[in-house]
């Protein structure tokens, strides 16, 4: 019988995302059962679960509603026997006192639980979008309408609305706040139109006290849907109810947005997500460490493997916190202490792709720079202090911040051995701690070469 209903809610899935993706991704998945309003699916390998899950849980969650009743949350499981240890953050059900009512009468998405103020590690890049969102969160007076958040994928938008509305449901016993994305508010109205139930759809939608609907760049270019989100936005504004929108970039440049929206979307506050800096990456990486201790209190690190990390992966927040779960999920499996070679290696294709390209030449080339040498002594023979501290320092930088091995680095020093270019890592390291000047001095040539 489900199986049936799969059946048939493949072909309309297969309608939206169109044959290719469904191939890749819809296809492999085999549907199992709705459980608790849970749609539980096998996949061959986490990956595809995890794709699904970030691209198609709309689409998914929209048919599955539509046939099966009330199914709020997808579960891929890996169907081989030995699953790797994932943490279970993802699959929490927050229930009780927090417990949106929005999943039976209201329109809107589940929230995740994770997604807090509390959680939200605030620094240069973001405190501006932090701060009004704690300010809309407080829900006192509407102080600005609509506030727009923007910035790139993986920057902390959807966290930072989740975590208003959050807020404001502690705040307030029963507010009536319903946050969805763009595309799940055009689901529901084609359904609506489908079904011949706008007059219940626009009510629903007028009758909230806090509409958030997240990636509205989404409805550009839908022209139906755009009048209809028009109007539910004007609604709310004359009625003095807050919104809160966001988008990947500024009203301004989204294309194929009506004239009349996008200047709507600017009358209130619009801020942005700057692409996060090492400071910001590197403190995320220590709050989640802190969160993941608690459930894989076994795994220990190299303090460096952090550092490392927040070095080598820059801008999206998603595929850092990617990297880590991997990390810890690898290391209590194996039972293994994290190292940096350990973190290379199981990283491997995270950090090839996110490689920003510095080579070892660039690296020789500012650090002699620097101390004011000679590139052909930093790479010659010479093993006057002058020359030894910066050569070290150098190989330093190419091992934190090129792909490159502790031999292939040796070949780029004037042909030395890879014992050599580790002692001059260990060296440097030491170092670090002990000597103010050179970890100001490793700190500036890091700036240096990332600009
Ligand atoms: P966006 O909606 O901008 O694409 P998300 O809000 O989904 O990005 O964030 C991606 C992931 O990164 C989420 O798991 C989120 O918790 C995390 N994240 C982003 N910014 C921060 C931050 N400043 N502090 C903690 N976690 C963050
Ligand atoms: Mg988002």
């Amino acid at each position: 019988m489900a199986q049936e209903i799969w059946g048939e809610i493949k072909e309309a899935i297969k309608q939206t995302v169109g044959a290719n993706n469904f191939n890749t991704w819809i296809a492999p998945l085999n549907f199992c059962e709705i459980e608790n309003g849970v749609a539980v699916f096998e996949v061959p390998t986490n990956f595809i679960g995890n794709y699904v899950a970030q691209n198609f849980s709309d689409v998914l969650l929209f048919q599955l509603s539509a046939l099966f009743g009330d199914v709020r949350r997808l579960r891929f499981d890996v169907a081989t026997s030995v699953q790797p240890a994932q943490p279970k953050a993802r699959k929490i059900v927050e229930n009780g006192e927090h417990e949106t009512k929005s999943s039976d009468e209201l329109p809107g998405a589940p929230l995740d639980p994770r997604f807090k103020f509390d959680t939200f590690v605030v620094g240069k890049p973001n405190e501006l979008a932090h701060a009004a969102a704690r300010r809309v969160g407080e829900g006192e007076a509407v102080s600005f309408n609509p506030l727009f958040l923007y910035g790139g994928v993986g920057l902390g938008k959807t966290h930072l609305m989740h975590a208003i509305a959050w807020e404001l449901q502690s705040r307030r016993p029963d507010p009536n706040v319903v946050y969805l994305s763009a595309e799940q508010f055009m689901y529901r109205f084609v359904q609506a139109l489908r079904e011949r139930k706008m007059m219940d759809f626009k009510q629903l939608f007028r009758s909230v006290d806090v509409l958030m609907v997240d990636d509205v760049q989404f409805i550009a270019g839908k022209d139906s849907t755009q009048e209809e989100f028009f109007h539910t936005f004007n609604a709310l504004v004359d009625q003095n109810k807050q919104i809160i929108i966001s988008a990947d970039r500024a009203p301004s440049e989204i294309k194929d947005l009506e004239e009349r929206i996008k200047s709507r979307l600017q009358c209130g506050l619009v801020v942005d997500l700057h692409p996060t800096d090492y400071e910001l990456r590197l403190g995320i990486l220590q709050s989640k460490v802190e969160q993941y201790s608690t459930q894989y209190p076994d795994v220990t690190f190299d303090k460096n493997v952090l550092e490392f990390l927040a070095l080598r992966i820059s801008t999206n927040v998603r595929v850092l916190e990617g990297s880590l779960t991997r990390l810890f999920a690898f290391a209590s499996l194996v039972g293994r202490h994290i190292t940096l070679e350990v973190t290379q290696d199981c990283l491997a294709d995270i950090l090839r792709a996110s490689e920003r390209k510095i080579t070892v030449e660039e690296i020789q080339r500012k650090v002699s720079e620097h101390y004011n040498i000679r590139l052909s002594d930093m790479i010659g023979p010479k093993r006057l202090r002058t020359y030894a501290r910066p050569r070290q320092i150098a190989m330093y930088l190419a091992k934190q911040m090129t792909s490159r091995s502790l031999p292939e680095i040796g070949r780029r020093f004037g042909g030395r051995d890879h014992t050599t270019v580790m002692h001059g890592v260990k060296r440097v390291e030491e170092l670090k701690v002990q000597d103010g000047q050179i970890a100001e001095d490793l700190e500036m040539l890091r700036r240096a070469l990332e600009a």
